[in-house]
């Protein structure tokens, strides 16, 4: 499998998975993508519909990762993806699931579903993703002698899942930012209760925006990157994308009784990486119907997939809202999609992502490329923060169901767009007690709280404070690194 840039450059070269897993952009700005993506024979599907999650995750990441031994990879996913690990389930029998399916109802003749991917440690979808990440940057790492010291801001959830699927890993230490005093008590407790030596957590004297100017700082010093092996992973990591597109045919097996039918899905999105996947899974051949992409206030892609209008915003533009993993200015992902859809033209996609840089956007309404979004299934909508808290609150009554925001805004989309006859699964991204706050005033109770969470609060805490200073962390990070 060769990846080649969104950008167009180096495209004489080779580059395999391995090659891509620990960097971000390519050199030209673009991101990487397969050269082709891999297809899922009829035969493959009728196997796979029976696997369980770690074997089903080997069989897709294989053929994206021919580089990588496939005993090895098979071992890395069964140490991956285990019951152990997703065991944060409101139902004891489903955790060796991983992601199981939670049926609703019939809504319109559509069958209603929520696939649960956020069981794992950190209560968030993101670590279906980032445990593999943790695996796979050991297994490279060790293979070649190296060491990475993973620097990043958050504030909360990415900062977390990273840190939970980095902690006690070989060759890797993890420098996380985020605002002191500035999350709730719960993401603070479950960052910093964290005992773990390779595991640093910095509070800085700041707001978010602090810590991600020091980290872009840090970064732009190039010797000091070297010198002390300072890489990320953010969302544009390619092995993040590709992980979750398991749990899009895991979905599809759960929702179907054989694969000759067609599901949709609807998908919480932000960064445009988890919707990402399931555009990926349906060009490997998953018969999916539609691609429902759902947003907040922050409706950048709404916008684009009922316009053709791309319109990167502002930040006085850009809301906090009550499902804030989701306030984005734009998708960082995005331009992958937008590679496929302009027919993998990488001289258009370059200029309309300078147009972004010097216009703020760009505009495929006038052009036949828009009219192609149908041809991969995409539609779209989002919600206000008065629909999430009717839609948690519908759920609850009508089907004794608690969901998150994140979750409550798919679901709100989700129902504009059901088709009789055909399923749609609702992808629950975090887990309602992550933000209580919308639940108690939806529901006037407490959210629900996970057994191993009970108690978390009181834990103690291992974090440094420091001021809002690039120099001061970067002398931190290098008297850990010993460089
Ligand atoms: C990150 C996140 C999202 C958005 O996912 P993208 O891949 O950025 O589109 C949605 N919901 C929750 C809970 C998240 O943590």
């Amino acid at each position: 499998m060769n990846y080649i840039s969104t950008r167009g450059a180096g495209a004489g070269e080779r580059h395999t998975f391995s090659d891509i897993l620990l960097g971000g952009l390519a050199k030209d700005g673009g991101l990487y993508l397969p050269a082709a993506y891999p297809r899922a024979s009829a035969d493959e599907l009728a196997r796979w519909r029976t696997l369980p999650y770690a074997d089903l995750a080997f069989e897709i990441l294989s053929k994206f990762s021919d580089d990588i031994p496939a005993d090895d990879l098979r071992e890395l996913t069964r140490r991956t993806y285990t019951a152990r690990t997703y065991c944060n389930v409101r139902d004891d029998e489903q955790a060796a699931q991983i992601t199981p399916l939670k049926t609703l109802g019939v809504e319109n003749g559509a069958p209603l579903a929520l696939l649960e991917l956020s069981n794992g440690p950190t209560l968030a979808f993101k670590d279906m993703a980032m445990q593999l990440l943790g695996n796979l940057f050991e297994y490279t790492l060790a293979k070649h002698g190296e060491t990475l010291n993973i620097l990043g801001a958050t504030s909360g959830d990415t900062g977390s899942a990273a840190e939970y699927a980095m902690r006690g890993k070989r060759g890797i230490r993890v420098f996380m930012l985020s605002p002191h005093g500035k999350m709730s008590a719960f993401q603070t407790a479950q960052m910093y209760s964290l005992q773990d030596p390779n595991i640093f957590n910095i509070a800085v004297e700041g707001v978010f925006d602090d810590c991600q100017d020091i980290v872009k700082a840090v970064s732009n010093d190039h010797a000091f990157k070297a010198a002390h092996k300072i890489g990320t992973v953010n969302s544009i990591n390619w092995a993040r994308v590709v992980a979750q597109v398991v749990y899009y045919f895991k979905g599809y097996f759960a929702a179907t009784q054989s694969n000759d039918e067609r599901v949709s899905f609807t998908v919480p999105s932000g960064n445009f990486g988890n919707v990402c996947a399931g555009h990926i899974a349906r060009m490997m051949g998953l018969p999916i119907e539609k691609l429902v992409v759902a947003t907040n206030e922050n409706d950048v892609l709404d916008e684009f997939f009922r316009t053709g209008i791309y319109r990167v915003r502002k930040s006085a533009e850009t809301y906090h809202t009550s499902s804030p993993s989701m306030d984005i200015s734009k998708a960082s992902n995005f331009e992958r999609f937008v590679f496929d859809l302009l027919g993998r033209d990488p001289a258009r996609v370059l200029q309309l992502f300078r147009d972004v840089e010097q216009k703020g956007g760009f505009d495929l309404a006038a052009s036949g490329d828009f009219a192609r979004v149908q041809q991969f299934g995409f539609v779209s909508g989002s919600s206000t923060h008065a629909d999430r808290v009717d839609a948690i609150r519908d759920v609850f009554e009508r089907y004794d169901t608690m969901i998150d925001t994140h979750t409550a805004d798919g679901l709100k989309v989700a129902r504009e767009h059901l088709q009789a006859g055909i399923p749609m699964i609702v992808l629950e991204t975090a887990q309602p007690i992550k933000f209580g706050e919308t639940i108690r005033e939806a529901l006037l109770r407490e959210p629900e709280r996970p057994a191993a969470f009970v108690g978390l609060e009181a834990l103690p805490q291992r974090f440094d404070v420091l001021p809002a200073d690039a120099q001061r962390v970067k002398d931190f990070v290098a008297s850990r690194t010993g460089a």
